[in-house]
């Protein structure tokens, strides 16, 4: 049987990043990806935002790695070319009500470590975006957005440059736990049989599916799995009359209808929340949720014109809690938490994963060096 030192499950955006990390440390590494290219899954199913880490629980991994993410990766985009730009965001209040939310919102963000956010009234918002509405709104000059594909790319470029090789149409199948490291089954049929030491499973959706699969794996550190669909829709011919990202102010537990822009300019209103049951991988978006969309926009956008909105594309995120519960933060599982020597299990990764892929990668070295045994330490 083949024997390598590195088995990183999923070519997405954080198991390239934690290709790339693990071979620039001088490991040995294959990376094993189920479909024909890198980057299929959720990390090009997002809004390419580069978030600053404003809402998230002050200590969580999220707003740990996502400060931390978001600092490696402009420097990472401005060393190696990556199309990115740090165009701003702005959180609105659409009423008199909400103001104190903004308040709320810059007391968790500096909490967090993100200290340039700016209150701005009425008037600095329309001189910033004239089609507008917002009695106040937040500044936050450090969010940005990039071109996902070509960070997958550099990514991809470093691990194999540094001797990381990526096997396309290779799942993995299962597994074994042994006394000298993990044994694993690639492909259908007739498995293709490899031993490693080290085994990071970033297979995202499949993520659940893998550790269930693999034989000495202790069921119970299976976590749940709960899917949501996050839908997109454009406006015809991708217009929208503005510079910055806009964003209402959180409600109910989520980022409520927000507008992104592409670098090239497109808009496109979302992500939406649409529960799944069970194991539906479904991408296409239902044009009637658009309706939806209206009410909620035209609080900040007036000038929306009736009928305009048509579907784009959605993205499912892989979460750990369900609908009505507390936010779950991300989970890096590693041999402290589970027993087994060399594997480290991600789940949960949902945005800001993209943003904070550099730091998730670091956090998974540690976690494989021993280095962060009580989840506590800063990465
Ligand atoms: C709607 C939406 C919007 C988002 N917006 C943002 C945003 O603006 N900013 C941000 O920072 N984050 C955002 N995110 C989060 C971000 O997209 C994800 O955190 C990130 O892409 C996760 O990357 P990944 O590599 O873990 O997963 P994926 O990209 O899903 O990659 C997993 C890979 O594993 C492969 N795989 C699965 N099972 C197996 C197997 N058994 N064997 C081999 N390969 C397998 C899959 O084919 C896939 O290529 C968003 C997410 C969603 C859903």
């Amino acid at each position: 049987m083949e024997r390598v030192e590195c088995v990183v499950v999923g070519a997405g955006v954080v198991g390239l990043a934690v290709a790339r990390r693990l071979a620039l440390a001088g490991r040995e590494v294959v990376v094993l990806e189920a479909a024909e290219a890198i980057g299929t899954g959720t990390s090009s199913r997002n809004s390419e935002v580069i978030h600053a880490g404003i809402y998230y629980p002050s200590g969580s991994l999220k707003a740990r790695l996502c400060v931390a993410g978001r600092d490696a990766l402009y420097g990472f985009c401005a060393e190696r070319g990556i199309a990115h730009r740090r165009l701003g965001k702005l959180i609105v209040a659409t009423d008199g009500s909400q103001v104190a939310k903004l308040e709320a919102i810059r007391r968790q963000a500096a909490a967090n470590g993100v200290e340039d956010l700016r209150l701005l009234d009425a008037a600095a918002v329309r001189a910033l975006e004239p089609e507008l509405h917002a009695v106040a709104a937040l500044l936050s000059p450090s969010t940005g957005i990039i071109d996902s594909h070509g960070l997958m790319l550099a990514l991809q470029g470093d691990a194999e440059d540094r001797g990381a090789m990526i096997a396309f149409h290779s799942p993995l199948t299962g597994g074994r736990v042994t006394d000298d490291g993990i044994e694993l089954a690639v492909g259908g049929a007739e498995p293709t049989r490899i031993a490693c030491t080290v085994l990071v499973n970033a297979a995202g959706l499949g993520a659940w599916d893998v550790a269930r699969g693999l034989e000495g794996f202790p069921a119970a550190a299976v976590p749940p799995r709960r899917l949501a669909k996050g839908n997109y829709y454009a406006p015809e011919r991708g217009r929208a009359p503005f510079r910055h990202l806009v964003y209402p102010v959180p409600e109910d537990g989520g980022l409520g209808v927000h507008l992104t822009l592409d670098l090239a300019g497109q808009a496109r209103f979302g992500p939406d929340v649409e529960w799944l049951d069970g194991t539906a991988h479904d991408h296409t978006v239902d044009p009637g949720r658009a309706g939806r969309f209206y009410d909620s926009i035209r609080r900040y956008w007036p000038g929306l014109p009736d009928g305009c909105l048509v579907p784009a594309y959605c993205g499912i995120r892989p979460k750990l809690s369900g609908p009505g519960e507390p936010a779950a933060d991300f989970l890096i599982q590693g041999p402290a938490d589970h027993g087994i020597g060399g594997l480290v299990n991600l789940f949960g990764i949902e945005s800001p994963g993209l943003t904070a892929c550099l730091a998730i990668a670091d956090a998974v070295a540690a976690r494989l060096d021993g280095l962060d045994r009580s989840g506590g330490s800063p990465i």
